[in-house]
Order: C-alpha cells, then structure tokens, then sequence
C-alpha cells in the first residue's frame, strides 16, 4: 500500500457533536425513553498511544449507548472483554459499567460510528461523517502497531480513515493486511450477539484472530535499550 495520507487534524471526539441529524434525533428519542442513558457520542476507551486499537461498528442501544464506554454492558462485550483479558489486554474479564475498574492496557477501542443508528444500522453518509474522528483516532497508532476491524463496515472505515479506498483490499475474517509503517489491519466478524450466538464466530475463531495480532504486536515490539 503508499504510503498513509495525512488526515483532516480534528480531536478523536466531540461529546456534543451533532453532524447526523438523523442520528441526533434518534438519540433524543431514546434519551426521553431511558433517562439514565448515556445517549450521547461514545468516546474511545483505554489508552491513548496503545499500539493495537479495536474499531467497532457503533454503540449498541442498551450496551454502549447505556453505559457511555464501548462494548459495556450488552451481549456484544463478553466475549471481547473475555478474549481481551486472557491476552492481556484487559484487567477485568467482564465490563459491566464505567466504573466498574476496568482498565485496559496496550489496547483502545473504538468505533466507526459513535452516536448509536436505529437498527445497529448507521447510513453510509453517517460512517463517512464519523470518519473524521476515527482518522484522527487511528493516526495514534505507532509503527508496527495493530488495527483490529471488527465487521466489514468498520473494516472499510478503518482504510478510508487511513487515507486509503474503502474497497481497496477486501474484508475476510481471520485477513491481516499490510500497512506502511509496519502496521497491519487485522479482520474479524464482529463478535455480536447474532454472530456469537449462530457461531458465525466462535471463542476459538475469536482467539485465532487475536493469536496472529499477538504475534504480530510481539515480532514489532520496539527494541528495550540495554541497561
Ligand atoms: S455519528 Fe459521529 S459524526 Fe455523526 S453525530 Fe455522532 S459523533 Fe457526530
């Protein structure tokens, strides 16, 4: 691939960023349906120079959208959390609330879309306006870092956040595709509760796909100087 575009500078997040109207008005909706929601952007959680990030598809009604962090508190987060925690990437295996302790470490996550869509179903217009963030997001990942798509709609917002088509390399669960800059774009079914539960993705699908980003994290681990 050439190498990376330089993005558009914005921040990774804006708290009261109201650009898709639609989605503006859905979360509006949900707001006066369930009070105590989050119901606004959902920002990336974990820490800001992680050499792997996990970009999502967008916050889920009553997980994400709920609770304010990525993948917590709905059927979606248990197998991430659990797979996150067994690599190390996590301190807790369960995610169940802001608050709950939990912390992450070498790893963020985020999403293509960070307001949640009716249906799960974020408008290509919508992924296209979110983008901006994710670019930014996704610039913070260091050379020989790991990005880890989960679904086709985040696999094509993570390359049109890179700077690259959308189309330019196909999603294929299990893919790793070639970076500049040592990085590469992992590719896997989104671990939904759809999926998990027809076994679309199963755990040891799931660990098969973090065993390569491992390994890949591990052959690009920056050199520890001598004491
Ligand atoms: S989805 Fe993204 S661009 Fe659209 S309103 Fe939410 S934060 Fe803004």
């Amino acid at each position: 691939m050439p190498e990376l575009r330089a993005a558009p500078a914005t921040a990774t997040y804006d708290e009261d960023c109201r650009r898709c109207d639609r989605l503006a008005g859905f979360l509006a909706h949900v707001r006066a349906a369930h009070p105590a929601y989050w119901c606004r952007p959902v920002p990336p959680f974990g820490e800001t120079s992680a050499r792997l990030v996990i970009v999502g598809l967008a916050p889920g009604m009553h997980g994400a959208n709920a609770s304010g962090r990525p993948f917590t508190g709905d059927h979606a987060g248990i197998l991430l959390y659990e797979t996150l925690y067994d690599y190390g990437f996590a301190t807790l295996p369960v995610a169940t609330a802001r608050g709950d302790g939990l912390r992450l470490s070498g790893c963020r996550i985020t999403n293509a879309v960070k307001c949640l869509p009716p249906g799960n179903k974020p408008l290509p217009a919508e992924v296209r306006s979110c983008n901006t963030f994710l670019a930014a997001d996704l610039r913070t990942v260091p050379e020989g870092g790991a990005i880890l798509a989960l679904g086709r709609i985040a696999h094509a917002a993570a390359l049109r956040a890179l700077g690259h088509a959308a189309t330019r390399v196909a999603f294929a669960h299990g893919a790793c595709h070639a970076l500049p800059g040592r990085r590469a774009l992992f590719d896997s079914y989104h671990c939904s509760r759809y999926n998990t539960n027809t076994r679309r993705l199963t755990p040891a699908m799931f660990r098969a796909v973090f065993d390569a980003v491992a390994a890949h994290l591990a052959a690009e681990a920056p050199a520890v100087a001598a004491a």
